[in-house]
């Protein structure tokens, strides 16, 4: 028996990164996947790993920030395996680093529609089949920059921090259902996302420098994060919600340090 075992999983971004590691691993741990990412080939190779490995998965190539292609996914979720337990929403784009004042009105709509509005429409989609099961676990990713600044550009971080409240907000909207809902604040993981920091690095020769800031001395890997993400999905969670948990060596916390050996 796995710790997902007879549970109906979504897990968005599932095309690369922390999502196609935690496909994977929730698929490993027995449960029903129905995975996204907007590039078709991308998820479709996800997929192609957890039914080599005997798993059962649909995937489908959608726009979590467009709220039909959500309904579409969730009621494709209900339809194939009779409800949803688990939803972990996790795709999410950086945007790169622009000066404040090029940064356009456009440039901050698409990051708050794909790292804040698409977990707000995963939720929407997904708790009214949680309520009626009394039960379920919504998983949104967050980041360590929506905790404190200097971990990404100022748009990326405020929908960081807004994920971090919309956590916070919906497990109280959702009093009494027994449907949870929590975040992970990555710290720096090696994704495709953060490909051109250690790219950079890497061509510089600097890569030992990378993931130096937190006592763990080290950046993290996708397989990290899908564990913290499989525990709250799980029932060894069910009396968490409502958290944002940093899974990041240690870098929130502390304060600048100079002192290091
Ligand atoms: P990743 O390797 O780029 O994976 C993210 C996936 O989400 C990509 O396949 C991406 O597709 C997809 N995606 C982006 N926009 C989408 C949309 N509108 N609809 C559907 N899929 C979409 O990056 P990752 O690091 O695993 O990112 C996963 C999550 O972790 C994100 O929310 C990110 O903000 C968060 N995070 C990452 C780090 C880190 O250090 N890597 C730290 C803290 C938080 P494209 O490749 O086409 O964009």
């Amino acid at each position: 028996m796995g710790r997902l075992s007879g549970k109906r999983a979504i897990v968005t971004g599932a095309g690369s990164g922390i999502g196609r590691a935690s496909a994977l691993l929730f698929a490993r741990e027995g449960a029903k996947l129905v995975i996204v990412d907007r590039v078709e080939d991308a998820v479709d190779e996800t997929a192609a790993a957890i039914r080599a490995e005997g798993g059962t998965v649909f995937s489908v190539a959608a726009d979590v920030s467009d709220e039909a292609a959500v309904n579409g996914f969730v009621d494709h979720c209900v339809s194939e395996f009779g409800g949803v337990d688990v939803v972990y929403a996790n795709a999410g784009i950086s945007g790169g680093m622009v000066p404040l004042q090029e940064q356009t009105v456009p440039y901050w709509q698409e990051i708050l529609a794909v790292n804040l509005i698409g977990p707000f429409l995963a939720i929407k989609a997904a708790s009214p089949h949680m309520i009626k099961q009394g039960k379920g676990s919504i998983i949104c990713t967050a980041s360590v920059a929506g905790l404190r600044a200097n971990a990404g550009g100022t748009p990326y971080s405020a929908s960081k921090a807004g994920v971090i409240s919309l956590v916070q907000t919906v497990a109280n909207e959702l009093y009494g259902t027994g449907v949870r809902v929590n975040a992970i604040c990555p710290g720096l993981i090696e994704t495709g996302m953060t490909k051109p920091i250690f790219d950079g690095a890497r061509a510089r020769g600097t890569d030992d420098k990378i993931g130096q800031l937190n006592p763990l001395k080290r950046y993290g890997l996708p397989p990290e994060i899908a564990q913290a993400a499989l525990f709250l999905a799980s029932d060894d969670a069910s009396y968490v919600n409502g958290q944002a948990i940093p899974v990041d060596g240690g870098l929130s916390s502390t304060h600048p340090f100079a002192g290091r050996r």
